[in-house]
């Protein structure tokens, strides 16, 4: 039976019971984070923590007990049995549950923490032989920063990708290449690794954040600059970056070959060292 925490408790899943009332069911009004169990590790807990405490800094939440929240995270893990299974760990935080009305409510009411952990079977396929992409305008809200659960777009956006047979999209706005639906975008031009810089436009991915240290540490250059989709016929690779496909060469795009169709050797070899670093971390 899936043990879940729900506001301070661990409990059978099934046995949770949230109100219809709640601000994240009627309004999205509500925040997360998925963090990677490597089977005896949580990949990057700080770096996951900092972006939660600034999601909720920017919705105006305020939860405590968040510097608790790794071990409820590490508990879950044990409770379920994932110890040595990799596994991922979700939290939702939502504004709580109160009459509907836009204004946040007033007395302020307890906010819904929710969290679960479900094994992952990695998808060894995609991540070494690549995935399509489809590109598309980015129809989303101008806070891509903030890694809310309001996630129509992009699920509107993936579901396009997995129609067109691919397994991600890729999201133009204004001329440029943001990110994707559920993932961070990089590209190489002529030897240097471009992806957009941190902004109000992408989520800023803790994958993103290791890649790019990862990069620097194996002296690729590397450009924080968008990249326009006019440069996209000039990319020799590409590949996203997120918590449970890590480093994934995307090989192709709207259905035209990225290079020759195949991984290139920048995206092996930062996929080489994420590899390396994970083993050095499981000791
Ligand atoms: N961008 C978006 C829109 C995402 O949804 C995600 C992850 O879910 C990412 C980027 C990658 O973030 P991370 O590497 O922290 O998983």
């Amino acid at each position: 039976m899936d043990i879940a925490y729900f506001n301070g408790n661990f409990l059978p899943k099934d046995d949770i019971k949230i109100s219809p009332d709640d601000r994240g069911f009627l309004f999205a009004d509500g925040i997360y984070e998925v963090i990677r169990w490597y089977e005896g590790f949580f990949f990057d807990m700080e770096g996951h923590m900092l972006r939660l405490k600034r999601s909720m800094k920017e919705i105006r939440i305020s939860w405590p007990e968040a510097d608790a929240y790794p071990s409820v995270a590490y508990e879950l893990i044990v409770r379920n049995n994932l110890q040595n299974t990799p596994s991922l760990i979700y939290l939702q935080i939502t504004r709580g549950a109160a009459t509907r009305s836009h204004a946040f409510p007033s007395p302020a009411v307890n906010l819904t923490v929710y969290s679960f952990a479900k094994g992952l079977r990695p998808d060894k396929e995609k991540t070494s032989a690549g995935i399509g992409a489809i590109l598309r305008k980015d129809i989303r809200w101008s806070r891509c920063d903030i890694k809310s659960v309001s996630l129509l777009p992009n699920i509107l956006s993936f579901q396009e990708a997995m129609d067109a047979g691919c397994h991600e999209c890729i999201f133009v706005k204004d001329g440029l290449i943001t990110e994707c639906a559920h993932s961070n975008v990089f590209f190489v031009i002529d030897g240097v690794l471009h992806t957009h810089p941190e902004s109000e436009d992408i989520l800023s991915g803790i994958t993103r954040k290791n890649v790019l240290h990862l990069a620097h540490d194996a002296g690729i250059p590397v450009s924080l600059t968008a990249v326009p989709e006019t440069r996209l016929k000039d990319i020799s690779e590409a590949f996203i970056t997120n918590t449970s496909l890590e480093i994934t060469p995307v090989i192709s795009i709207d259905n035209k070959k990225v290079g020759d169709g195949k991984p290139g050797p920048v995206t092996r070899l930062l996929r080489e060292k994420f590899d390396a670093e994970i083993r050095a971390f499981k000791g």
